[in-house]
């Protein structure tokens, strides 16, 4: 069984194989390595994932939807037609489900690669992502079917993927600038232990933003010349989108590119067309404000990692906005070097990604990985000021930029004589104030008993694992009492088991109709064989149980035990031992550094 690793990217996504100790990025059928992750329907209702949806994208909008990744972690609703173009038959998408589609297709463009089934996966994500947004990939990689092996920050991969591991320390500045999202870290590297020191970015920074620059910069053009807007309507505007995407890339080969596009509006009876010829520097007058603000995210990085820029040893570009000639030029100035080159800038962090997924499966693969939190974690609270108590203050529990895993815990008291409740609100950010912050949820502990202001000291836990996920626990001092925050963030959840199984019954539905799939659908009644997932998990368990401690393992022994009781029952049980082994699994996988 293989596990992959996928860069999920806004614009692009990619899926990455470690075969024979070398990695290498998989093809779809027409040998593209790269897939637009863009998503539609035909005007016959049929599903389209990549090119095809992107092909249909400037004439019907409607049934296509692209940048998907810009509206992770929030409920953003797409709607979409899917039944075909003379049908008003639609469906509201959310964007983890649109995502979940992408991630399916890749997963199918792995296995015809590969010829087998492939249930396993390390999906990137920016550094810069808060836990909603991570919660959110992975939820859409469980309902592609992968086993979500890791949610990695996508500079690290970046900067595995170009080895550099030597046993003196090197330090590297990684910016990834990409379709939608802007990254720089800086990352530490000594023999195979890759630390991320420093993380900022921008996650609705990219190049999205430079084409919409220049779609507004071709509708100035056309007005000028015809006297007339160019029409605002849905189509016009995502072919002149387009148009400004293909000059874009045109341009960073060449000084001056051309566009045309016929008949975008007409006057009277006569056809107007766009037709214009663009010089690179006014494309750079343009999107130099937007350059700015990434050098200015690189101090900020520089100075969080408590670096000179003399100290960097490396810079990597990643993301295909990084061949922008001024980008190079911009980074190179501030920086005082010019960036490796070496492998593409849009696969490196699929290479990376891939690798990650080979250690974790035991490939001969030797890189270990360390991340940080992006976001300072902490709760509100009241402290003690020479005016008084002032409540709604920020405490932070764990700095922004601590290496995860990474658990802490401080201990608050009460406010109020006969205080019967706290509150606890759970933010992340870095304001002091904590209303400014982002919420990520909050509960309460009940049913203190009387005691005199101060009198009463509760813990709290913040516990965050390798995949950004958050769990924070409270504890009342002396008696033990627990309780326990599920992150609820902005309109996202982990789903249950039943809607799980739901959203991804509907997402084989979608691709019932699709001839591609193979997977060697073997007519048998023993459930395992023909629930690849299950096999999957099961032969990792079997190869992690010697690593665990005596009580893992025989958690691990039981719960065992009771699949193969449900299996040779035919239980109804199965899918939900399946999930409770996956998370196991997931689970120690992901804490064996603590
Ligand atoms: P990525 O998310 O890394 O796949 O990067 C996608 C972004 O890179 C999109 O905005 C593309 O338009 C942009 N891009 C790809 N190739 C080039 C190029 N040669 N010059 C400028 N931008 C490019």
């Amino acid at each position: 069984m293989r596990a992959v690793g996928i860069d999920l990217g806004t614009t692009n996504s990619e899926v990455a194989i470690v075969e024979n100790g070398q990695v290498r990025v998989l093809p779809g059928e027409d040998g593209d390595l790269i897939l637009p992750s863009c998503v539609g329907f035909s005007d016959t209702g049929k599903l389209l994932v990549g090119r095809d949806a992107l092909r249909q994208y400037a004439a019907a909008p409607e049934r296509t939807v692209k940048s998907i990744k810009r509206w992770m972690g929030t409920d953003h609703k797409t709607t979409l037609g899917v039944g075909g173009a003379s049908s008003e038959e639609t469906r509201e998408y959310l964007p983890h489900e649109i995502s979940a589609i992408i991630l399916r297709a890749l997963k199918q463009r792995a296995e015809n690669a590969l010829g087998e089934s492939v249930t396993q996966a390390v999906i990137t994500v920016p550094a810069y992502f808060t836990d909603a947004q991570r919660q959110g990939t992975k939820t859409a990689g469980e309902i592609a079917g992968f086993e979500v092996l890791q949610i990695i920050n996508e500079p690290t991969a970046a900067a595995l993927a170009y080895d550099l591991r030597s046993e003196e320390t090197e330090r590297v500045l990684v910016y990834d600038l990409g379709g939608g999202t802007f990254d720089v870290s800086v990352v530490e590297i000594t023999g195979d232990v890759t630390e991320v020191l420093a993380s900022h970015g921008n996650n609705r920074l990219g190049g999205d933003d430079f084409d919409r620059l220049l779609q507004l910069h071709l509708a100035s053009i056309f007005r000028k010349e015809h006297g007339v807007d160019a029409p605002d309507d849905a189509v016009t505007q995502a072919r002149l989108l387009r148009a400004a995407e293909q000059l874009k890339i045109e341009m960073s080969s060449h000084g001056f590119a051309t566009v045309r596009e016929a008949f975008l509006s007409s006057k009277g009876k006569t056809p107007l067309h766009l037709e214009a010829e663009v010089a690179r520097t006014d494309f750079e007058v343009l999107i130099r404000p937007l350059l700015e603000e990434t050098l200015e995210a690189i101090d900020r990085a520089l100075a969080d990692a408590n670096l000179k820029a003399e100290k960097i040893d490396r810079v990597i570009l990643v993301g295909g906005s990084t061949r922008i000639p001024l980008v190079q030029q911009m980074i190179q100035q501030h920086l005082g070097q010019t960036p490796t080159d070496g492998i593409q800038p849009d696969l490196c962090v699929a290479l990376g990604a891939a690798l990650q997924a080979g250690v974790l499966v035991g490939e001969s693969v030797d890189a270990i990985l360390v991340d940080v939190i992006p976001h300072s974690l902490g709760i509100a609270a009241a402290v003690n000021t020479p005016r008084g108590i002032m409540p709604g203050y920020f405490s932070v529990i764990i700095p922004r930029n601590s290496v995860v895993p990474v658990s802490r815990s401080e201990v608050y008291s009460t406010l109020l004589d006969n205080q019967e409740a706290v509150e606890i609100e759970v933010f992340q950010g870095e304001n002091a104030i904590a209303e400014e912050n982002v919420p990520l949820g909050s509960f309460k502990v009940e049913n203190l008993p009387p005691k005199p202001a101060g009198g009463i000291q509760v813990e709290v836990h913040f516990d965050f694992d390798l995949n950004g996920i958050l769990t924070v626990t409270t504890t009342e001092k002396g008696k033990g009492q627990q309780g326990t925050l599920v992150v609820n963030s902005v309109g996202m959840q982990r789903l249950s088991s039943h809607e799980l199984k739901q959203a991804k019954e509907e997402l084989d539905a979608l691709f019932e109709s699709d001839e591609t799939i193979e997977i060697s659908p073997e007519v048998t009644i023993d459930p395992v064989k023909v629930n690849p997932e299950l096999t999957a998990l099961l032969e990792r368990a079997r190869r992690v149980l010697s690593s665990l401690d005596e009580e893992q393992s025989e958690e691990l022994q039981e719960l065992l035990d009771q699949i193969e009781d449900a299996i040779a029952e035919e239980s109804a049980e199965i899918p939900q031992l399946q999930e409770e082994l996956s998370d196991f699994l997931y689970y120690v996988t992901n804490n064996e550094d603590e």
